[in-house]
């Protein structure tokens, strides 16, 4: 039987990437949900490739364009973020890719979760918005969950077979991003131009600020409390610029498994649609030769100050992730339209931890009123920044 998919951000980065393999694989995997922010262009043409039942966009002002190119192929179109989180209890598909980004992956992913989907998660803010509560409803429910975020995949693989008993410590790889190797004080003029050079991935462009503010690996440290159920101080991170080993588990014997290959999203993504099994790959192989050297520094938090918000998120718990995520959203809107400074993101998160109320056991609507609540703070708070390179 071939899997049913839905692809929720079918037009971004990973979003692309899934129907690149669901392409490759037509006896195993087809597209039955496609549903994107605003590129209504590109959700078009994707669905005349793919053919789903469905095909939705978030932007309600892009509804025409796409009712009219798609109703003449008998494909249903809707349009809205309701109508997206709405289509998560169709009975005409198993499995979702939750490929959007930031906060608008949580609403569509709990309601997956309530109807009993399997979860291919490459939105990682899901877990850092609403952690507990994410992984409570899964417990609760028959859906489950296969990480695509690259070191989740890869200790997800290394965790195979294992008894989670025996885990020592998750070893969380990081690339370092473009400013690895440059001083506190020159990052203070970063443009937004510089950061989104990433090293070694092609991203959509707020992942990959969150990679050159290294708070990409403050979530993924958060992520990984809630996936792999470990408490953090089991949960290390190193830099590894060449992100060829993508995580390790260390175990309490002292063996370190690590899962190795060329950075490509690819890779975990088939992994995830392909239930965890191994499906042949259509990319280049690793070939170790090429690399002269793999090398591991200990991440700098004093350089980028971002990292110290996975400790202080998981101590303190309650709402405060879903805090840091939704004033770094804003935060990177800003700086990525030059209105805010690379170091005032950091700022502007520190500063909504002060002013937005602490709840210590949030229910799912404390979690969605403090995220608008957050965003409102920062984007008037955004406005007294300046953008110190200029
Ligand atoms: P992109 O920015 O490339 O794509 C985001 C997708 O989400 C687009 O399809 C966009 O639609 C859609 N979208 C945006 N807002 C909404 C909304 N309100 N409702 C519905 N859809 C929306 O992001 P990435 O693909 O890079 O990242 C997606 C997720 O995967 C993120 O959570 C990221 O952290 C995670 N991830 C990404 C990795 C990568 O390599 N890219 C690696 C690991 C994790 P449109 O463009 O049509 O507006
Ligand atoms: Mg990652």
């Amino acid at each position: 039987m071939p899997h049913n998919i839905a692809v929720l951000g079918s037009t971004g980065s990973i979003g692309t990437q899934t129907l690149d393999i669901i392409s490759q694989f037509p006896d195993r995997f087809k597209a039955v949900v496609l549903a994107a922010g605003s590129n209504v262009d590109l959700l078009i043409s994707q669905a005349r490739t793919h053919r789903p039942a469905i095909a939705i966009i978030a932007d309600e002002s892009k509804y025409a364009a796409l009712h009219e190119a798609l109703a003449p192929l008998g494909i249903e179109t809707a349009a809205g973020r309701q109508a997206l989180a709405d289509a998560m209890e169709r009975p005409d598909f198993d499995t979702v890719v939750t490929a959007t980004v930031g906060y608008s992956g949580l609403l569509p992913t709990i309601r997956a979760i309530r109807a009993g989907k399997q979860i291919a998660l490459a939105n990682k803010e899901t877990l850092v918005v609403a952690g507990e509560l994410v992984t409570r409803l899964l417990h609760e429910s028959t859906s489950t969950v296969i990480p695509v975020d690259s070191e989740h995949s890869a200790i997800y693989q290394c965790l195979k077979g294992e008894d989670p008993a025996t885990i020592k410590k998750l070893i969380i790889t990081a690339s370092g991003g473009p400013f690895r190797t440059w001083t506190f004080e020159q990052t203070a003029k970063v443009t937004a131009r510089e950061a989104l050079k990433h090293p070694r991935w092609q991203m959509g462009a707020k992942i990959t600020i969150d990679s050159a503010t290294m708070l990409n690996k403050a979530f993924e440290i958060i992520e990984a409390r809630w996936l792999f159920d470990v408490t953090p101080d089991k949960i290390e991170a190193v830099v590894h610029p060449q992100s060829i080993i993508h995580s390790m588990v260390e175990y309490i014997d002292g063996a370190v498994k690590a899962q190795l290959g060329i950075p490509d999203m690819h890779l975990p993504i088939r992994y995830a649609l392909g239930d965890a099994s191994r499906l042949t790959s259509g990319e280049r192989p690793l070939s170790l030769s090429d690399y002269a050297q793999l090398t591991f520094e200990t991440p700098d938090a004093e350089k980028f100050p971002c990292l110290t918000l996975a400790p202080y998120a998981l101590t303190r718990g309650g709402n405060s992730a879903c805090i840091i995520n939704a004033a770094n959203e804003v935060a990177v809107a800003a700086f990525l339209h030059d209105k805010l400074s690379f170091h005032g993101i950091y700022d502007l998160i520190t500063e909504a931890l002060d002013a937005i109320p602490y709840i210590a056991e949030p229910t799912l609507d404390d979690y969605v009123a403090t995220h608008h609540a957050t965003i409102e703070y920062a984007e008037n708070a955004a406005r007294k920044h300046k953008p110190q390179y200029v």
